[in-house]
């Protein structure tokens, strides 16, 4: 069998013009980088909405792999086949998972998105400007303390970052060269894609915007706990300069020739997990269908799609897709040993997990749903019938996805489904007000997202909490930091766990995306390498052909 770069390398790619005249775009509304991806200049005439929006979810992820970046991909191309002209939205790959364990973020098998190799290294650098504007304000912050410290900083909660798993650099200790060498201080990276630059970035509108958020972001206190911004820094104008290209959505194409649009990508656990507005708004602009892909499991990347996002972007979405496998769900039951063999016993304790995320989507949110059942060859028609029935008994329709396989051929059936189901009447709600307390948003999430009885806080978080509410920022979303593998913030709860308690460990202000950051149980904002990282089969020939990459 093929793997999925062996696929991408050999189809044909068309230039990248071509995709474009296909969305009505002419040539003063790109910037080609290379043949085969160009960036996105739309005047502001061009970013009306007139699509309908589709998002791509899932039941929580297991190591059996769900597949919602490649059902994404493949009823996008079955959209189009049928004649529905749709575009795509979705993430940049980080190197983290493409250098660790997860993989890239471009699809599999028969649905991909291409340049493969670009888009999962580096692509277009829009992450290393990110990284840059970053670590830019992180210099100016410590430079400032070292000149003499005139704002008062007594306290920095500015990061550094770097696009890279790399546990060493955690928690290290800087500015230790004693004399002129800078300041002794604990110091800790994140993964760029948790940093509060890349939310920003996710979340402008344009420019001005990027820049009045980046102003806002808050590095560090003062002895009387008086936020100090990157405005009184001065370092908004030249961290938005450093990101005038990146904020430029990217256009590439489908292994079928049509239109995705990728950019931005915070992870789902520790950030808000989806592409950019801009990224979303040009695909709703330029097609009658955007289809998007949340991160993760529906409590994480669903979640704070539909109640940050679309939120702040004034999104209604009209339908969702909820991506499941027999494999993953065998595993929520507790299957140990070969998945490929039949067990409807495991299947059926783990149907609740999908159950209750399709019902939240339902139920909270007043989305119609339909879920993909993301076929693999070892799949059985009495389990797939188990899927079916419970999902009718909720009311929802369960469609067998084959794009891995087949591409948008496999997936006409999922296609002429959700296109019906973005004509359903509904009406859309978020799962919290505003305006209610940061305690009340997240007992509202675990009671009606993840299943849970109550919400826990730390001493720790608890004075954060009463800081944040004095700093006037209690009436902001809530972005949860939580384990990606459970609905509970224990990883070992598969399934669909009751009764349990949510423990925030802390609270983090992020003026400047505008969401107030609960970190749950264990989950790191640096996560590290496995024991045999990816990178370990990734190469190059002689005359440049990548290999090994996934
Ligand atoms: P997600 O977006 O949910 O993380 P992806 O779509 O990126 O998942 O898929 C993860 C991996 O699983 C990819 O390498 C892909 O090729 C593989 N995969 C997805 N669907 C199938 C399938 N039906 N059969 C075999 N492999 C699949
Ligand atoms: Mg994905």
């Amino acid at each position: 069998m093929r793997s999925d770069i062996e696929i991408a390398q050999s189809t044909t790619l068309l230039p990248i013009d071509r995709v474009a005249r296909k969305l009505g775009l002419g040539e003063e509304e790109l910037e080609r980088n290379g043949q085969y991806m160009a960036k996105l200049r739309l005047p502001r005439e061009k970013r009306k909405q007139r699509g309908k929006l589709i998002l791509v979810t899932a039941i929580n992820p297991t190591q059996a792999g769900e597949g919602k970046t490649t059902t994404s991909i493949g009823l996008a191309d079955a959209m189009n086949r049928l004649g529905a002209k749709t575009v795509l939205a979705l993430r940049e790959p980080s190197l983290g998972p493409v250098f660790g364990l997860k993989g890239g973020a471009t699809g599999g098998g028969m649905a991909q998105i291409v340049p493969m190799e670009e888009i999962n290294l580096h692509f277009t650098g829009d992450f290393h400007a990110i990284g840059a504007a970053n670590n830019l304000l992180a210099a100016m912050v410590d430079n400032h303390i070292y000149q003499g410290n005139e704002l008062g900083i007594d306290r920095v909660v500015w990061r550094r970052c770097v696009d890279m798993n790399d546990r060493q650099l955690r928690s290290i200790l800087s500015g230790v060269g004693g004399g002129t060498n800078g300041v002794p201080r604990a110091e800790h990276f994140d993964i760029t894609v948790a940093s509060e630059v890349m939310a920003v970035f996710c979340l402008a509108e344009d420019l001005s915007d990027l820049k009045a958020r980046l102003g806002r972001m808050i590095v560090g206190y003062t002895r009387e706990g008086k936020p100090v911004t990157a405005h009184d820094l001065k370092a908004e104008g030249a961290m938005t300069a450093l990101l005038k290209r990146a904020i430029l959505p990217n256009l590439v194409q489908t292994l079928e020739g049509n239109p995705a649009i990728v950019h931005g990508g915070p992870f789902a656990n520790i950030a808000h997990g989806c592409n950019s507005i801009a990224a979303t708004r040009a695909a709703l602009a330029l097609g009658d269908y955007c289809v998007t892909e949340a991160g993760f499991g529906a409590d994480l990347g669903a979640e704070k799609f539909l109640d940050i996002k679309c939120r702040m972007a004034g999104f209604a979405p009209d339908a969702a897709v909820v991506v499941a496998t027999v494999r993953a769900l065998k595993l929520h039951g507790g299957a140990t040993g070969d998945l490929s063999r039949e067990n409807p016993e495991a299947l059926k304790r783990g149907l609740p997990n999908l159950r209750r995320h399709v019902e939240n989507l339902q139920q909270a949110y007043g989305l119609p749903v339909v879920v993909a059942l993301n076929e693999f060859a070892t799949d059985t028609p009495a389990e797939t019938a188990l899927v079916r029935e419970m999902c009718r008994s909720i009311g929802a329709e369960t469609v067998c996805s084959r794009v891995w396989e087949q591409g948008s051929a496999g997936g006409v059936e999922l296609a002429e489904k959700v296109i019906a189901l973005t004509r359903q009447s509904h009406n859309f709600r978020f799962a919290y007000r505003a305006d209610s307390t940061v305690e009340e948003k997240l007992l509202a999430l675990t009671e009606k997202i993840y299943g849970g009885a109550e919400v826990r806080f730390t001493p720790q978080a608890r004075r954060e909490l009463e800081e944040l509410e004095g700093l006037g920022f209690g009436e902001l979303p809530v972005c949860v930091a939580k384990t990606q593998y459970s609905l509970s913030d224990d990883p070992k709860k598969t399934g669909a766990p009751e009764g349990f308690a949510v423990t925030v460990r802390s609270l983090r202000v992020s003026a400047g995306a505008g969401f107030v950051v609960a970190l749950t149980g264990d989950v790191m904002t640096m996560p590290g390498l496995p024991k045999h990282p990816a990178a370990e089969n990734i190469d190059i020939t002689g005359d440049g052909r990548i290999t090994g990459l996934f």
